[in-house]
C-alpha cells in the first residue's frame, strides 16, 4: 500500500512538473517546425513568390515520368511535417490507401491522392524548405491569424504593406489569388502544363493545388474571395485533406501487392515522360 501511494506521488509531481514544463513552452520557439515557419514567414512575401511562379513557369527543368517522380520520395523524409518520419513515398501509398478504402471505385481520387505530393522534387534543385513545403497563405492581403505561428508575419516585409489594403476583389475567385509557392502550386502547374500526358481533370487537379492552404480550408479565412463553385472544390480539398492526414496517424502496411496495384493505375492514367 505504502508503495502505491508513493507510485502515486511521484506520478503526480511529474505531472506537475510536466504542465509547467510545457506551460512555459507555449510558444514552441524551440522546436524545428518553429524555425522553419519563422524564415518561411520572412522571406515568403508577394515579390518572392511571384519570382518563384516566373523561375518555375517554363517546365525545363527535366522530363521524367510520374513513377521516376515517386521513386524520387523514396529516399525523402519531410523536414518540416513533425508527425511523418517514414519516407515521402510511403506517405504517398498510404494516402492513396485511405482514398481506395473509401472509395474503391475512383481511381482518379486515389491517383490524386498517390501523387499530391510529388512537387517536393523542388528539393532535387536545390530549393530550400521554404519554397518547398509548409502551409501555404496567400500574399497582397492582410495576414490573417489562421496562418501558424501568425506573430512571425510580422517579419514579412509585406505585413505593413497590405494591412489596409488587398489587391483582390472580393469573390475573385480562389484561382486568382497568389498563393505562396510550393510543392502543391508547382505539381499543378506540371500537370497543367502536360495536359495531354495524363487523363486527371479539374477536380482532382484542385485538390493537389490548394492541399497546404491550411488558413483557407481548416481555418476558415480567405472566404471573401471565394466565387460560386469554389465551394465544391473546399469539399474536396477537406475531403482530401482527411486521407493525407490520417494516414500519418494510423499506418497502413505497403506491401508488393499495394504497389503493383499503383502500378498499373499510374500506367492507366499517365503516359511517358513530362516537362518539369
Ligand atoms: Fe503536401
Ligand atoms: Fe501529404
Amino acid at each position: 500500500m505504502v508503495f502505491v501511494c508513493y507510485e502515486k506521488i511521484n506520478h503526480y509531481i511529474f505531472f506537475l512538473y510536466y504542465f509547467i514544463m510545457s506551460g512555459l513552452r507555449n510558444y514552441k520557439t524551440d522546436t524545428p517546425q518553429y524555425k522553419f515557419y519563422k524564415e518561411m514567414h520572412e522571406k515568403v512575401d508577394l515579390a518572392h513568390t511571384l519570382s518563384m511562379r516566373k523561375k518555375y513557369s517554363k517546365y525545363d527543368k527535366c522530363k521524367m515520368t510520374i513513377k521516376k517522380a515517386l521513386s524520387m520520395m523514396d529516399d525523402f523524409i519531410d523536414p518540416s511535417d513533425p508527425d511523418l518520419d517514414v519516407p515521402n513515398s510511403i506517405h504517398a501509398y498510404q494516402t492513396a490507401e485511405r482514398a481506395r478504402k473509401r472509395y474503391p471505385e475512383d481511381k482518379e481520387l486515389q491517383i490524386a491522392c498517390l501523387i499530391h505530393d510529388l512537387g517536393k522534387v523542388l528539393f532535387s534543385y536545390g530549393e530550400p524548405s521554404y519554397n518547398v513545403v509548409g502551409d501555404t497563405y496567400v500574399l497582397g492581403c492582410k495576414f490573417p491569424d489562421t496562418i501558424v505561428y501568425p506573430e512571425t508575419m510580422e517579419n514579412n516585409k509585406d505585413y505593413f504593406k497590405y494591412y489596409d489594403i488587398c489587391i483582390y476583389e472580393k469573390n475573385c475567385g480562389l484561382e486568382n489569388l497568389i498563393i505562396s509557392f510550393g510543392h502543391d502550386e508547382y505539381l499543378y502547374g506540371v500537370l497543367k502544363h502536360n495536359k495531354d500526358l495524363h487523363k486527371m481533370t479539374d477536380r482532382t487537379l484542385n485538390m493537389i493545388r490548394y492541399h497546404s492552404l491550411y488558413p483557407w480550408h481548416t481555418g476558415g479565412s480567405y472566404d471573401d474571395f471565394m466565387k460560386k463553385g469554389d465551394e465544391f472544390i473546399l469539399k474536396d480539398v477537406l475531403e482530401f485533406n482527411s486521407f493525407d492526414l490520417y494516414s500519418k496517424e494510423d499506418p497502413i502496411e505497403i506491401n508488393q501487392s499495394v504497389k503493383d496495384y499503383y502500378d498499373k493505375l499510374l500506367d492507366e492514367y499517365f503516359l511517358g515522360e513530362m516537362e518539369w
